[in-house]
């Protein structure tokens, strides 16, 4: 396939190299200009995209995202908004293109981690609300209310200020109200939840639009912690009405939650991982047809067929058989792929699973096409520029984020920040 879809949204953004001309940086770091080729238009120049910069590159199939707020949307009730969670840049996936694919599919919220993160979707012409999920420090209350940024409040000098800096400035300073019930992150105690909105509410430009708690077990087998939380949290939310306090959108679900657990639906619900396709835990397979939107793909750069004996990659752990050629592709550790797998997943290669082999480096790794073990199939016959999944699906076989994340102790979470961090995206509408 092409790059078309190729959008410059990289893990990094590079754009900055490209609006320099190589006579500038000439001129800036006093070398000959004469070294540098400046006849190359920008145009020209941006054309190459970022796989064809390196031969790596992560695909995000968007239509795998706007299936799986299907798979959201029909679970909850009619009525009940959707937040789509898309902090850490949409979990490596790209905040401004999934929001907009997830918007477009029916979530009505945004969700995010920090000021910055909020400010790329509004400069992105995202107008939808957005919550940043904890309570910026107080420095950065002009950024939210110039941004239309809700923060999570829990804190009455934070609340104080943010009202404070909306009256000057003649807005409203609407707010959600974060409830710790038993996570112990962030929040106010539930049972101080009523005194705190009495000791704020004489703000006249603070809005409560909302009242929010986290789960932190709503994806594991024991639910009392679950159970816990829950009823701290109705309980919370009762209490403030009583108080006559409208405690706005309430809602507490996560990805778990909301595949778990309708009653905790409420308002509105929150969805993270499952956005991108994967489950919260072993319990919702089989349940729900989440697909994953994420897929790794690389290109060979090398092919080495090492005699017998010889090793491949720092330490030489891995040893060729022989019959064996050894091919480079241009991913590493430092583009998220964890140097823990190294010797423990594998890459699909022409449709066949191959063996990584040897340590995984800072920006390569190394697989096995062993030639004699297909059989009577045709022989494989890699050659430089040849396409690899390091994570995907191809002719039946599968090497997907949750083994790799099953290898290495950890969730998909963590994994997918981690393989965004240098290699460009590819969106597939
Ligand atoms: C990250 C986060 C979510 C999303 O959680 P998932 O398990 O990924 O669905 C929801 N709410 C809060 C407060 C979060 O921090």
């Amino acid at each position: 396939m092409g790059f078309n879809a190729f959008s410059g949204e990289a893990g990094q953004d590079f754009s900055d190299l490209l609006k320099t001309t190589p006579a500038s940086d000439a001129r800036g770091n006093g070398s000959d200009s004469a070294a540098f080729a400046a006849g190359f238009s920008d145009e020209e120049l941006e054309a190459v995209v970022g796989p064809e910069r390196r031969w790596s590159w992560i695909e995000i199939d968007l239509s795998a995202i706007r299936h799986n707020i299907g798979v959201a949307k029909r679970r909850l009730a009619p009525g009940c908004k959707l937040m789509a969670v898309v902090k850490a840049n949409a979990y490596g996936h790209g905040a401004v293109q999934v929001s907009k694919t997830a918007l477009a599919a029916g979530a009505s919220h945004l969700a995010v981690a920090t000021v910055n993160e909020g400010i790329q979707l509004r400069r992105a012409g995202i107008e939808a609300p957005v919550l940043v999920l904890s309570e910026p420090p107080a420095s950065a209350i002009p950024l939210l209310l110039r941004y239309r940024l809700m923060p999570s409040v829990y804190t009455v000098e934070f609340a104080v200020a943010y009202g404070e800096a909306a009256d000057t400035h003649g807005v409203r300073a609407p707010y959600h109200l974060a409830v710790n019930t038993g996570m112990n992150r962030i929040g106010v105690r539930f049972d101080e939840a009523v005194e705190f909105a009495r000791r704020i509410g004489f703000h006249r430009a603070l809005v409560q639009e909302g009242t929010f708690t986290h789960f932190a077990t709503a994806d594991c087998a024991e639910t009392l912690d679950f159970t816990m939380q829950l009823r701290r949290f109705n309980e919370t939310v009762a209490a403030l009405r009583a108080a006559g306090i409208d405690p706005g959108l309430v809602h507490c679900a996560n990805s778990a939650a909301i595949l778990r657990y309708p009653e905790t639906h409420m308002d509105m619900a929150r969805l993270g991982i499952s956005l991108y396709g994967f489950h919260p835990c072993p319990e919702t397979r089989g349940y729900f047809d989440l697909r994953p939107a994420m897929s790794v793909h690389a290109r060979i750069t090398a092919v080495n067929t090492p005699p017998l004996s010889e090793g491949v990659s720092y330490g030489m752990n891995y040893r060729s058989t022989g019959s064996v050629k050894i091919c480079a592709v241009p991913v590493g550790y430092a583009d998220g792929f964890v140097r823990a797998l190294s010797g423990r997943t594998s890459v699909i290669y022409d449709g066949r699973l191959c063996r990584q082999v040897g340590n995984i480096c800072m920006d390569q790794c190394m697989f096995e096409v062993d030639l004699r073990s297909h059989g009577t199939a045709r022989r494989p016959d890699p050659h430089v520029g040849d396409e690899v999944l390091l994570v995907g699906a191809q002719n039946g076989v599968a090497v997907t984020i949750e083994d790799l994340c099953e290898l290495l102790g950890t969730i998909p979470h963590e994994l997918c920040c981690g393989l965004s961090m240098r290699m460009p995206k590819v969106y597939l509408r």
